[in-house]
């Protein structure tokens, strides 16, 4: 199998993304999902994001979602978040492993995560495939496919990073790509 290479560039980006979710709050709800009623916030849950290589250290990625109760039928709501029901990881991670599962082992693609200092284990890779969620939309850069959902995380919240500058960056390598 041909070995897959990113870019420098993009695996920066990337990485800044995924580790600038660090602390983000997700607090955004509508109504209650059962019978509509008033949402009234109950508490804050830490939810691991990712984990990523940081100095050759593992350092987790947690973010913050929001709890809220109904005050008609006292049911416990989250906040909209990234996150797949029951998948305990940001689902921007999640959408990358199932967007290449047609293309590359498993174990190729944890070694793609791990070259953007993402880590995601094979076995994990093969759960995601098993539940048969829909492919993300996703745009081919250097022979990988990336979800636009993990390709939107760089335009959010990275301490000290030009958001535009990432966009700009991003675009630049996706129309060249189309070019090849
Ligand atoms: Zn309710």
């Amino acid at each position: 199998m041909k070995k897959i290479l990113i870019p420098g560039m993009i695996s920066d980006i990337i990485y800044n993304g995924v580790s600038g979710m660090d602390g983000a709050i997700f607090g955004d709800a509508k109504e209650c999902p059962e019978c509509s009623g008033t949402l009234v916030p109950h508490d804050n849950k830490k939810k691991r994001f990712a984990t990523v290589i940081e100095h050759g250290a593992k350092r987790m990625i947690y973010v913050n979602v929001r709890r809220f109760r109904c005050k008609a039928c006292g049911k416990l709501v989250y906040a909209r978040s990234p996150f797949y029901p029951d998948i305990r990881m940001g689902s921007p991670i999640v959408d990358f492993c199932i967007a290449n599962t047609d293309y590359f082992t498993y174990n190729h693609i944890s070694k793609i995560l791990k070259s953007m200092r993402i880590l995601v284990d094979p076995k994990t890779i093969g759960n995601y495939e098993a539940l048969n969620l829909p492919k993300p939309p996703s745009i081919e850069i250097s022979k990988a496919q990336f979800p636009v959902s993990l390709l939107n995380l760089s335009n959010m919240g990275v301490p000290g990073e030009n958001p535009t500058k990432n966009a700009v960056m991003l675009d630049l390598f996706i129309n060249k790509n189309k070019k090849d």
